[in-house]
């Protein structure tokens, strides 16, 4: 990936699907009652959000194009921060919803970190490795959650 315009509209996507996931995930938290873990979710939604909002901002003066389905850069037809739609007509149990929501931050970190590493673009390079240490940030709160989550359950 050696344009511009194509990391930020995967980026776009990926955060916009990655924000509304987290959104959904902190829906189904209220709905069980845990609202701290619903807080969490909503802090991280709004994370991709800012995500979301620095790529748009970025393309802002960039062409980005419209990437049909087909041509995405990732394969399994979902973008890496998104997670598969029939995981979550499971009960959605505190230790499920944090286990998917970290393995949504690690795709997105694994997507970034690829960009970075093959792109002979520097513009592209900064961005993705940028966008990839955040995604690391979050999968390490994430992790502590798990942690603290594995240490308080009965
Ligand atoms: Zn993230």
């Amino acid at each position: 990936m050696n344009d511009v315009g194509e990391f930020l509209a995967h980026a776009i996507r990926l955060e916009s699907e990655a924000a509304a996931r987290l959104g959904e995930l902190a829906d189904s938290m209220k709905t069980y009652g845990n609202l701290e873990v619903e807080a969490f979710f909503r802090k991280m939604a709004g994370f991709a959000r800012m995500h979301l909002a620095a790529a748009r901002a970025r393309a802002g003066w960039t062409k980005v194009p419209e990437l049909e389905e087909s041509r995405m850069a990732w394969a399994e037809g979902d973008s890496p921060e998104g997670m598969a739609g029939e995981a979550q007509h499971y009960l959605m149990t505190v230790d499920y919803a944090l286990k998917l929501a970290l393995e949504g931050e690690e795709r997105a970190f694994a997507f970034y970190d690829q960009v970075a590493k093959v792109t002979e673009d520097p513009e592209v390079r900064a961005l993705a490795e940028e966008f990839a240490a955040e995604e690391t940030e979050h999968a390490d709160e994430l992790r502590r959650w798990i942690a603290r989550q594995a240490e308080t359950a009965p």
